[in-house]
């Protein structure tokens, strides 16, 4: 019988282990471990209630490569989720190295002092993971995760030889609050004021932060403006989707939270280095995230849609061809489902899947991997059956 270990308890944790719950014959046994045992303990017991399963919790500091080692050797599971922060990656996967266990996440590695999203850290463990003969996949979430998907399933399926993609993400939801990020707050601000980059002609290119943008008519949603930003998919993309020419990230935002991100920005709050405040150090973004809801808290009153997918051109037998894959998920429903919002709910079911094919040995081999390097039609069929139905249609407008 499998069994899973679960690191971290937020937004995207509950309803990773929700989906775990509900799929018993391939998650066995659950244990969920987060630094506020509290957070496993509530998790749990919506777990109890709805799905009548026991799951056990234990406090864990992720940081702590001894003590995530010694949880492992405790509970000897054969995979370990990381849902926590990108700040553990590299502490979890070493413990998963020397206990010699699989690994999943849902975002790369960030040291905590830049801001910088580069999978080199992780990649740097292919030799390791490969002698150890266990895997570790990475960016199981939707972007990065189901997108890096939709990319293999269009070069499988649809194209002959894919020449741009655009990924478009928009929140069409509304939380009723003035500014609130959907996910944790600190790794959002980090992601969204960081310069734009984007990859052409086989280098990558810059641009200043959300400087550049255009309207985009997402379905189920309607036209929304959408800005340019990096985003760490498109990494390793690059390498994979073979003859790209040109591929760039996009994401939607309303005016209420740029300009509250501008003023935020503007008076030193989204720094990321240490301050002195009454004898004490603080990391002004740090203490920011303290003050602003909880993304998890968003959820009973967010009404909406999320939006998210890929155009995709290139040729089919001779022909141009352009396409749009996306998904559209609804906030309520999400809710309904599993008391979460739908931007939590669309990152967890995927780790959930990616977890499954792990599992399954639809995906196994020894080494560090990105999604779109193995058979996307599990996975596609995974996404239609638990919750995330996705649409591939033929496209008219390109994306300037
Ligand atoms: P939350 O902040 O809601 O949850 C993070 C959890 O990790 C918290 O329970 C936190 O504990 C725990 N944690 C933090 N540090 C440690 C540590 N040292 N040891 C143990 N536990 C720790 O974040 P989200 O749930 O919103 O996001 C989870 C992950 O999902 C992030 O890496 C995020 O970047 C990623 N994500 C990926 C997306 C995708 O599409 N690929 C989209 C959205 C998110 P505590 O409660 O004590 O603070």
């Amino acid at each position: 019988m499998n069994k899973v270990l679960i690191i971290g308890a937020g937004g995207v944790s509950n309803v990773v282990v929700q989906k775990c719950a509900s799929v018993p014959e391939v998650f066995g046994e659950i244990v969920l471990a987060s630094r506020t045992v509290s957070k496993c303990d509530e998790i749990a017991e919506r777990v109890k209630r709805k799905f009548n399963r026991t799951i056990k919790t234990e406090k864990l500091d992720a940081d702590n490569v001894s003590e995530t080692v010694a949880l492992i050797r405790k509970h000897q599971p054969n995979l370990v989720i990381n849902v926590a922060l990108p700040y553990q990656d590299l502490n979890i996967m070493n413990a998963c190295l020397e206990t010699g266990v699989d690994y999943i996440d849902t975002a790369n590695y960030e040291p905590l002092d830049t801001a910088k999203f580069e999978y080199k850290w992780q990649w740097d463990y292919q030799d390791k993971y490969k002698n150890a003969n266990i895997m570790a996949l990475l960016g199981s979430g939707f972007d990065p995760g189901t997108t890096n998907v939709f990319c293999a399933y269009a070069q499988k399926h649809l194209f002959d030889e894919i020449h741009t993609v655009d990924i478009v993400d928009c929140n069409g939801g509304d939380h009723g609050k003035a500014f609130a990020t959907n996910f944790n707050p600190e790794i959002n601000i980090r992601e969204v004021t960081a310069r734009g980059r984007y990859f052409e002609g086989g280098e990558w290119k810059s641009t200043d932060p959300l400087s550049v943008h255009q309207p985009f008519d997402f379905p189920g949603v309607g036209v929304r403006e959408m800005y340019l930003m990096y985003h760490e998919e498109m990494e390793s993309l690059a390498k994979n989707i073979k003859g790209v020419k040109r591929m760039r990230f996009w994401m939607t935002f309303g005016q209420e939270y740029l300009t509250h991100l501008r003023v935020l920005q503007n008076v030193g709050m989204t720094r990321i280095d240490e301050v002195e405040y009454n004898g004490q150090k603080i990391v002004p973004l740090q203490f920011l995230k303290t003050v602003l809801p909880d993304p998890g808290s968003l959820a009973e009153n967010y009404t909406g849609k999320t939006s998210i997918g890929c155009v995709i051109e290139g040729l089919k037998d001779g022909q141009f061809k352009r396409v749009f894959i996306y998904n559209i998920c609804d906030h309520a429903e999400t809710y309904k489902e599993v008391e979460a919002q739908a931007v939590s709910y669309t990152t967890g079911v995927p780790a959930m899947i990616g977890a499954k094919m792990m599992l399954t040995k639809k995906w196994q081999k020894a080494g560090v991997y990105n999604m779109e390097e193995f058979d996307p039609d599990p996975f596609m069929d995974d996404l239609n059956k638990y919750g995330l139905p996705w649409q591939v249609v033929e496209w008219n407008s390109s994306v300037e």
